[in-house]
């Protein structure tokens, strides 16, 4: 992330999404863990930012048991230190309680809000900067994006281009440096070769199901590689054909029908 002398190494993901095994009773969901060199200040600056992360993927509705485990025992743990407000504040703003059905037929109390979403997006690239060093063996340069497939967007725009991206990574099979992390049921990722633009894509899922796509933007890259990005950006009605499926970006509202 930057040019300081590395003090340390860290772990990505941060080693608090892991389960402990006093909590696992020795299932060991510490295998084998990605660690990268660190200056000081990524280091330790960003221990809040850890557990900030770990609580806001791992009690996802649609997180795998290991991460409602994880929720249930290391994040109770985590709350119980922290304020009344502190979901409200730091995680979920507009927080709220509601009822969804669950598979017994009965129901399930849940959490509702608005995610902090600037925090998430910033643990997120972190991780990104980290497992491009694990990978490629160098710092990357040049600018990352991210959508956060988990979060339900007001934004059409957005939620067309993470059904866009899901799609991209399952057709391009070919491009996959494939799938690693030795922890799956926690953490697990995919890289993409370089395109012809020399854009990068990474796939990261946490938990099973918390999904996060990167494009790695180097500051080498020709244009146009992000033609159809700035098109869409820029609101102009298009439509990427992806294998058999069209995604339409900024679709024409016709209020006189
Ligand atoms: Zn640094």
């Amino acid at each position: 992330m930057c040019s300081k002398v590395a003090t340390s190494r860290e772990h990505v993901p941060p080693l608090c999404l892991f389960p402990e095994n006093k909590d696992t009773k020795g299932i060991d969901f510490r295998k084998n863990l990605i660690t990268v060199p660190s200056c000081d200040l990524h280091n330790s600056k960003k221990s809040t930012d850890d557990e900030f992360l770990m609580l806001s993927l791992s009690g996802l509705i649609k997180s795998n048991p290991i991460g409602t485990f994880h929720q249930l025992t290391k994040g109770n743990r985590a709350l119980r230190r922290k304020n009344k407000d502190f979901i409200e504040k730091e995680i979920l703003r507009n927080h709220r309680y509601g009822k969804i059905p669950s598979t017994n037929g009965k129901f399930r109390i849940v959490s509702i809000g608005n995610p902090n979403i600037e925090r998430l997006l910033k643990c997120l690239k972190h991780i990104a900067y980290g497992l491009f060093r694990h990978e490629f063996d160098r710092k990357f340069v040049g600018e990352i994006r991210v959508i956060v497939e988990f979060i339900e967007y007001n934004d059409e725009n957005r939620q067309t281009l993470k059904k866009f991206l899901k799609r991209r990574f399952e057709l391009e099979e070919i491009l996959n440096l494939g799938v690693k992390g030795a922890n799956p049921e926690v953490f697990f990722y995919e890289f993409h070769k370089p395109d012809n633009y020399g854009l990068i894509g990474l796939r990261t899922v946490f938990y099973g199901a918390a999904e996060a796509y990167f494009s790695f933007i180097d500051e080498n890259s020709k244009e146009p590689f992000n033609l159809g990005m700035k098109l869409i950006e820029g609101g102009t009605h298009t439509i990427i054909q992806l294998g058999e499926e069209e995604f339409e970006f900024n679709k024409i509202c016709d209020n006189k029908k």
